[in-house]
Order: structure tokens, then sequence, then C-alpha cells
């Protein structure tokens, strides 16, 4: 038994990385090409763990069958390195990111390495590497230039624990998905990308890929396209009128009572009329510690508070109606309020029932049978006490409710969707600085192309301030600069890109790695797209593949 198995693995793997066999050719000659993708790891202090080559070695198989075919195969590997158990490492030892990646990645490789993985080692990806977040900054500037990055103050969910505005998929049961904190609401003016804009060509592409139906069916779930109606409640006595949103417009007669989010500006326009107002001052002060998840979640016991001295008009009963707020009902997602019809529909019907609220039943089963209330079958049901609705089912109520309401102005056919433009600032130090400047004269401007990278300055001290700030907020020799537009004196943004931004353009980087004239060439992205084959774990794939294709 001669064989050192060890020393023929060593043999084999020096002879990979001096000829470079794996790496892919860029002979666009070939037609035969073939591009597999595995996500890229993030360089954590561990180690590849178990999941890391059980996806990569199902690909590398696939990646040398192709090669064996004739294929012209690309088949990369990088490093996703920005981001908090870095900083966080930072924070505690007082080593720098910079350090600690560069030490993880040497680490990741080595183990790549000797597992003998066919990937291409030359055109390797780190996003903490100025010569690549170089072009992250430049599409920001892209989007900014299309109007599609933007500052708005909004209530963010801020982590008590990380200090730091975290993304909704970042919370989980109200509390934050890396340190377990609590998550609580925070005003604060943040980087916005509008990837509202796009939703419903993010619904509509989604034909033309070639996903697992279960990755399309979560994408559709969390863009969340709805069909319904606006519709206008008269204010009883004034002129004003409160807009919600329905996909129901058909249970119009059933509405009861409506809810307004504690943050909805009624409450301020009617505060001389409204008589308990000290009363919901307390409940919005209440439901501001509280994170729009624990906010929506379904099983929580409903609170609330009648709004006295206003009522709403039912626009089709003409019955003055109460007003409610409750903080299961969102400033963010829709209007802010809601027409309630507890009879067909679950949250209405337990917040009817707990506060004593009238239930009409408008729908019911075609066969005529009894139903036990909240009664929400839309394939089975028909219209009832409804006036001119009754006896419709319910897809065609919905038709004529439509046509009325537009006839009379009371409302109008509209789409919506649950999609939310996507947070792009973090108050952390490892990240893309943001390349945007502000000028007291110009407002915000860009930085010019040929000034990129904008790189991440050293700094020793990584704790976020205790307001929440940006680390680099303290460091007011580079927060201090000139206004590329005026050249007048402005300051840097100091919150830094979300994780998300290095690995949502990584697969083109891939195409052209080392071209620094553009993020890659034209010719390299038309010859090695699309991706033929992308391995991953199914819990990033909703958001991940949704940014990417944004
Ligand atoms: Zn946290
Ligand atoms: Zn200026």
């Amino acid at each position: 038994m001669g064989y050192n198995f060890k020393e023929i693995e060593k043999k084999w793997q020096k002879k990979w990385e001096e000829e470079g066999t794996f790496n892919a050719k860029n002979d666009y000659s070939n037609k035969k090409k073939w591009y597999g993708l595995i996500e890229f790891p993030y360089p954590s202090g561990q180690g590849l763990h178990v999941g890391h080559p059980r996806s990569y070695t199902a690909l590398d198989v696939i990646a040398r069958k192709r090669r064996l075919q004739g294929y012209n195969v690309l088949f990369p590997i990088g490093f996703d390195a920005f981001g908090l158990p870095a900083e966080n490492y930072a924070i505690k030892t007082n080593v720098h990111p910079k350090i600690t990646t560069a030490k993880n990645i040497a680490h990741f490789t080595e183990q790549l390495k000797s597992i003998g993985f066919s990937f291409d080692w030359s055109r390797v990806i780190d996003t903490t590497d100025p010569e690549y977040y170089k072009w992250t900054q430049w599409i920001f500037i892209q989007l900014y230039k299309k109007g599609l990055a933007y500052k708005a103050t909004m209530p963010i969910n801020f982590c008590t624990g990380c200090k730091v505005g975290l993304a909704n998929e970042e919370v989980v049961n109200g509390v934050c998905e890396r340190c377990g904190s609590p998550v609580v609401q925070k005003e604060k003016s943040q980087w916005m990308l509008k990837i509202t804009e796009y939703a419903q060509r993010l619904v509509d592409d989604l034909d033309d890929v070639d996903f697992l139906e279960k990755i399309k069916t979560q994408q559709r779930n969390w863009i969340g396209r709805s069909e319904g109606a606006e519709v206008k409640f008269k204010i009883a006595g004034s002129n004003e009128e409160l807009l919600v949103y329905t996909t129901r417009p058909d249970t119009l007669f059933g509405a009861t009572y409506m809810v307004v989010a504690p943050e909805h500006k009624l409450i301020e326009k009617f505060s001389d009329k409204i008589t308990n107002l000290s009363e919901i001052e307390e409940y919005k002060k209440q439901a501001s510690l509280k994170s729009d998840f624990e906010r929506g979640e379904m099983n929580k016991e409903k609170t609330g508070v009648e709004i006295k001295g206003i009522k709403a008009i039912n626009p089709l009963t003409n019955k003055e109606i109460p007003i409610w707020v409750a903080d299961y009902v969102l400033s963010g997602y829709g209007t802010g309020a809601i027409m309630a019809v507890p009879a067909h529909d679950t949250r209405d019907f337990e917040f009817a029932t707990k506060f004593n609220l009238p239930i009409v039943q408008v729908v019911a089963p075609i066969d005529g049978s009894k139903v036990e209330m909240p009664f929400t079958d839309v394939e089975t049901g028909v219209s009832v006490n409804s006036g001119f609705l009754t006896g419709l089912s319910v897809s065609d109520a919905k038709k004529k409710v439509i046509e009325y309401l537009e006839k009379n102005k009371i409302g109008v056919k509209k789409v919506n969707f649950k999609l939310r433009d996507w947070v792009f600032s973090r108050q952390r130090y490892w990240g893309e600085p943001i390349p945007m400047v502000y000028c007291e004269k110009c407002g915000w401007v860009p930085l010019d192309e040929k000034d990129l990278p904008l790189t991440l300055p050293e700094v020793a001290d990584f704790l976020p301030g205790e307001d929440g700030e940006s680390p680099l907020a303290k460091h007011t020799e580079w927060i201090n600069t000139k206004c590329p537009h005026c050249g007048g004196p402005a300051k840097r943004e100091t919150d830094t890109m979300p994780q998300w931004a290095g690995s949502s353009w990584y697969f083109l980087r891939y195409m052209d790695p080392h071209n620094n004239k553009e993020l890659a060439s034209k010719e390299a992205l038309e010859y090695w797209s699309p991706v033929d084959w992308y391995n991953g774990g199914m819990e990033h794939t909703t958001l991940h593949l949704l940014y990417s294709r944004f």
C-alpha cells in the first residue's frame, strides 16, 4: 500500500493551480458556454461549514462534466465580505474588520482549494475590495441619476442592541435576527431605492426566468400584487375624506367601521373635533415602541381606541360608522386606513368581536347554507344584503361595484403591491461608503465618477453613535469635503450600504472581473449571460434574486 492520498491530492492541486486548468477562457467564438454559479460565501471566522461544500460539490460535478463535453465553463468563486459579524467582532476585540476579513478569506481559500473544487481562481471577487465596490458605488450613482435612489425620513426598524436600522426581513418575531435584542420604530433619514417602480415588471418577468416554481411563488408573495379598489369615505359634517384600499370592494355594504393607523394624519386634522385626543396620543406612543412585524402579527391580541367626535359615512349604505385607531393597520402600507368588514375578514372579525362592533353579513354560500362568521371563501360566495349587488358572485360583484364607484366618483379600480421601497442605508462602518455629498447650496450631489472608488477611511473606533449615527459620523476630517457641483463646502454621507449591495450584481462582475473601465464589457456580458445554473440556499433566494433582478 504505497499510496499517500494527501500527497496525490497535493500533486494534482499544484498542477491545476500552475496550469490554470479550470480557468474560463475569454474565447467568445466558442458558442458552447456554460456558467455555473454558487452563492458566494460570507467569510466567517469559523471557516467553511458543511452547507458550503454540500451545494458547491453538486455544481462542481456538473462543471466538470460540462468541460468534458467541450463547453467553455465559467465556475467562479468570491467572497461577500462586508457585514455585521466582522464589525461586531471588531467592536469586541478592536481588530480592524479589514484584517479579520483578509485572514478569513485566506482560510476559506485554503479550505476550498484543499477540497479540490474546480473553481476559476483567476476571477476571485471580494466585495470589500475598492476595485470591486467602486462599481457598486457607480451603480448607486446611476440609480440616483435615474431618480431611483432618494432620501426619505421614515420610520425604520431599529435594533436596540446593534444600534442599527434593519430591513423588515432582518426582524424576526419582533427581535433582531442577528443579536436577539428588541426592535423598535425610529424616525430616520435614509437612502431608499425605488424598487416599487418596478413592482409590475418584477412580477411579469418571472415568466421569462428559469427559476424553480416555489421560488417564483415566494417572490410573487413578497411583491404581493393585488387587484381591488380605492374607495373614499366622507367624514360626516366635513369635506374631508378617508381613503382606503380594499381587495374586496364587493363587501362594501358590510363595512361597519373603519380603522386608521396611529400615525394617520386624520388625527391631526381633526384634533379640535376629537374628544378623546389624549387617549389616542397615548395609544400612538405605545404603538411606536413596536415593530411593523409585531404590529402585523395575526395571532396577537388586538388593541385599539375609538376616535370619538368624528364619524365616517359608508358611501353605499350612507350610514355613519365609527372610526377606530389600531396598530395592526400600518401607515406604510396602502393608505394607512382600512374599511372593516368583520363578517368576511378574520382580523376585522376578531377586532369587532372584542370591541363589540356591528357585524353585517353581505356574502353567503351559493347553496344558501348557514355558515359561521367570518365567511371568507370567495369561490363559492354570492352577495346578500347588498342592494344592487345582491345575487352576484364575488367576482361579478367586484366588477359591478367598481363600475359604480368610478361612475359616481367614489372610488377607482386599483392595483396594489405589498412591496416597499428598499431601505439602502446602514449606520455602520463595515460597508460600501455611499458616494454622495450634501451641499447647502446644491443639496445632495453624487461624486464624480472619475473620483470612484470612495474608499472607507481607516478608523479605530467602530462603535455606532448613541443615537444610532454611523461610526463614520465621528470623523469630521473625512466628512468635510468639496461639493462636486459648485466647489463649495459639503459633507459626505456617513451611512454605508447594506450587505445586499455587493451581492446584487456580483454574477455580472465574474464575467469580466479585471475590467477597470466598466463593471463588465458588453461583449463579456453578452457571451456569458445568462447564468445557466445557480445553486444556493432557499432561505436567501426570495430577496437576493429579487434585488439582483431589480
Ligand atoms: Zn441587533
Ligand atoms: Zn454645491
